[in-house]
């Protein structure tokens, strides 16, 4: 019988967004300014109500969010302008530089025989990712989104993104099954899944991607968390995570070259660049001894 190529040469980066990529709430850098809203008053009112409720943070977020552009006439907010302010957006140093740069690493490094792609999954609002000027080096952005009714106004959400929902995209990814359409239900052998999870990296900042990290970890990924050097809160929780064992390493949100960031990821790289070289040998043995047809 003659076997199949050797497919699971491709590498997912996956990084969370808020806390990770950029120091703030992407909220905070474009809608709760453009209507006027203090960001502390904001988030301590959305996390009450998720409390008292029991509901989801994220969507006491999107309610109190359109409520408040209902109550103000003058502000409309359509699509496009969430994409347009997304471009006050602020990264934390080296992010606009360091997809091309973590690209051309991998392909020297595999001699071209891997190749990477990166993924954003974040709880926070598609819409306004969707205008990031880092948006091009995405193979896909996840994140929750509003339905727009017929006058571009936004009237519910169409797609939740939570904490213990992230995984699902994570499945996602695995099976190569990227679009939401897709059921991902289907029972999919190891050896023919596009992105085995041991090729997958994830980058997250804090308690919200224990989920995420705990699946990649368990199911033979990495795992890093960043902390803002600047917040000892932020590094306090990274170091819980890793003394959990959720993560393989932490390390500050530097994203310049020669950071300790960097020398982490390319230190995991390097590994799963090993690990595809390999499992591309063990496929090239089978297939040359394989019984002739
Ligand atoms: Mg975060």
């Amino acid at each position: 019988m003659a076997r199949k190529s050797f497919t699971q040469n491709t590498i997912a980066m996956v990084y969370d967004f808020d806390g990770t990529l950029s120091p703030q709430p992407m909220q905070e850098y474009t809608v709760l300014p453009k209507i006027g809203i203090e960001p502390e008053a904001f988030w301590a009112k959305v996390h009450k109500e998720a409390t008292a409720t029991g509901s989801d943070p994220m969507l006491v977020y999107m309610r109190l969010m359109m409520e408040a552009l209902y109550k103000n006439e003058s502000v409309r907010i359509t699509k496009d302008d969430f994409a347009a302010m997304a471009r006050g957006i602020q990264y934390f140093p080296g992010v606009e530089e360091w997809f091309p740069r973590i690209n051309a690493y991998v392909k020297k490094r595999s001699g071209g025989a891997a190749n990477v792609h990166h993924y954003i999954i974040s709880a926070g609002q598609k819409e306004i990712l969707e205008g990031v000027p880092i948006r091009k080096y995405f193979k896909q952005v996840y994140a929750s989104e509003y339905h727009f009714n017929q006058y571009g106004i936004a009237t519910f959400p169409k797609l939740l993104i939570t904490d213990t929902s992230k995984t699902q995209f994570l499945f996602r990814i695995n099976k190569g099954k990227e679009a939401i359409s897709e059921s991902i239900n289907e029972h999919m052998p190891e050896g023919e899944r596009p992105i085995p999870f041991s090729n997958i990296i994830y980058i997250g900042d804090g308690m919200t991607d224990v989920p995420s990290m705990a699946l990649t970890t368990k199911s033979g990924g990495h795992s890093l968390a960043v902390f803002n050097p600047k917040l000892p809160k932020s590094k306090a929780t990274c170091v819980r995570l890793l003394d959990a064992g959720r993560v393989d390493f932490i390390a500050p949100a530097d994203y310049r070259d020669n950071s300790k960031l960097a020398k982490r990821v390319q230190l995991l790289l390097d590994s799963v660049i090993s690990g595809i070289a390999y499992a591309a040998e063990v496929a090239a043995c089978k297939a040359e001894n394989a019984p002739s047809a």
